[in-house]
């Protein structure tokens, strides 16, 4: 790519110019960047409400009898698909040493590569959208009420309503594999369209569910763009955008509530003495973002989210920097988008997400494949949890936010310096538990490899 093709009225020369961090970023290196537009927090922000977060809980809460019903491996929280919060302090040791950094403060990991049904954090928000499109179909055809037990959606009469209607999705693999098996168990006939870069195993998995995998030899915005317009000619097929989704959005945005009851349990204060850092791995934006703003709206300016992403697809870091948003993607800056980290293969970001956090995130960072590996290894050997490769991409934000310059320097514009020692500092994990054992172990021997020489 050329520095004088132009994007958006302007050379890449005179982009780069005007945002020097784009020349590294082009180049592939880690680079840590943080948000002009931050402002803490005012509320205002997005189309998003308390109200909406609250409503979406709701929902769910409707939905408990069902999905308990459905899949007996979430009796134990009553239905709620829900993930443990952990302490990592013997990874939080390694990192320490790993850096030579020091890392004040405690270091928790949000485990939502264990989440039920569907191993990712894409349980949250791809099972929320469809479970939100089945209650609206039970309404209006009058066979549910907002007073009805939800159990009852498990029955041939409701697989029949709903086999009459269809889903479609586009994907790099885990939203179609959250989206996949709750839309076939409802009974909704559904199509997943695949990228290039999605798993054998996740196909296999769905077709194995009975759900429509068509795949292609693109990247995500093609899978994308396919499946929509293939929903577009069929009036009783519901397409999730994943690039334009409120629902999406919402689904993730529940998980800040339950991640403070968590805190409250743990008797983790946060507050201005007590600052919550999370580190949230970051593709299309919903996922992160959709947390991010939840827990905005608890914690105000007391949390601080920052987003993680591939060196080769930086595309939320690209889009807010330049404000260009969906604009602009990461190939216009001769990126590749090819990363081994499933779910952040995407190369341009949702403008809708963009917009929603552009004055709430503190700051974007991007990992090297190698290091997810690294991280990878490290994470098994001193927690015994597996992870796949994408959801290692918070692990080195506490480091990070210590060791560079433009993270010191956050610190010190937030008067945030002194409290570290009582700070929490939250990673997400954003999936793995089902990865297969012999691509685990792969993961596992990539990391070894990748930790040579280191
Ligand atoms: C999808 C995904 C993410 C990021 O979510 P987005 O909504 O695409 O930003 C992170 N990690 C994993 C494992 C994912 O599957």
């Amino acid at each position: 790519m050329g520095n004088d093709t132009i994007i958006a009225g302007k050379q890449i020369r005179e982009w780069k110019d005007d945002y020097p961090l784009l020349q590294p970023l082009s180049e592939t290196e880690e680079v840590f960047w943080t948000n002009p537009l931050y402002t803490g927090f005012d509320g205002t922000a997005a189309q998003v409400t308390a109200e909406d977060v609250q409503d979406a809980s709701d929902r769910l809460q409707r939905f408990a009898p069902f999905i308990e019903k459905a899949f007996p491996e979430t009796a134990e929280s009553g239905g709620l698909i829900e993930s443990k919060l952990v302490r990592i302090k013997d990874m939080q040791s390694l990192l320490a040493e790993k850096s030579g950094q020091e890392l004040p403060g405690s270091l928790w990991l949000k485990c939502d590569s264990h989440l039920p049904i569907s191993g990712s954090i894409k349980a949250r928000g791809g099972i929320y959208e469809v479970l939100a499109h089945a209650e609206a179909l039970a309404w209006k055809h009058q066979m549910l009420s907002k007073e009805s037990d939800y159990a009852v959606l498990d029955s041939d009469a409701f697989r029949d309503l709903f086999s009459r209607y269809s889903i479609a999705v586009g994907s790099t693999g885990n939203l179609g594999l959250s989206i996949g098996v709750i839309s076939a168990k409802l009974g909704f006939r559904v199509t997943v369209h695949m990228s290039a870069d999605a798993k054998a195993w996740k196909k296999d998995l769905l077709r194995k569910r009975g759900v429509t995998v068509v795949e292609y030899e693109a990247d995500y915005g093609k899978a994308v763009e396919e499946g929509r317009k293939q929903a577009e000619a069929d009036p009783t097929c519901y397409f999730i955008d994943d690039e334009n989704s409120k629902h999406l959005f919402l689904g993730y945005a529940v998980a800040a509530n339950r991640l403070k009851k968590q805190l409250d349990e743990q008797q983790i204060t946060v507050d201005r003495e007590h600052p919550l850092f999370v580190y949230l791995p970051c593709g299309v934006g919903g996922g992160p973002g959709g947390v991010a703003y939840g827990l905005k709206l608890i914690y105000g300016e007391n949390v601080h989210c920052l987003f993680a992403e591939p060196t080769h697809s930086p595309c939320m870091l690209i889009g807010l920097m330049t404000g260009l948003h969906d604009q602009v993607s990461v190939q216009d800056f001769g990126i590749d988008n090819k990363t081994d980290a499933d779910g952040l293969a995407v190369g341009r970001p949702s403008r809708f997400v963009g917009k929603a956090i552009e004055s709430l995130l503190s700051g974007i960072y991007t990992v090297d494949d190698q290091e997810l590996y690294r991280l990878l290894r490290d994470l098994y050997d001193t927690e015994s949890i597996r992870l796949e490769p994408s959801a290692l991409a918070g692990m080195p934000g506490p480091v990070r936010l210590q060791q560079t310059e433009a993270g010191q320097a956050y610190l010190t514009r937030h008067h945030l310096t002194d409290k570290m020692k009582d700070a929490t500092h939250i990673v997400w994990a954003t999936g793995g538990s089902m990865v297969p054992p012999e691509v685990q172990e792969e993961y596992y021997a990539k990391g070894v490899q990748a930790s040579k020489g280191k």
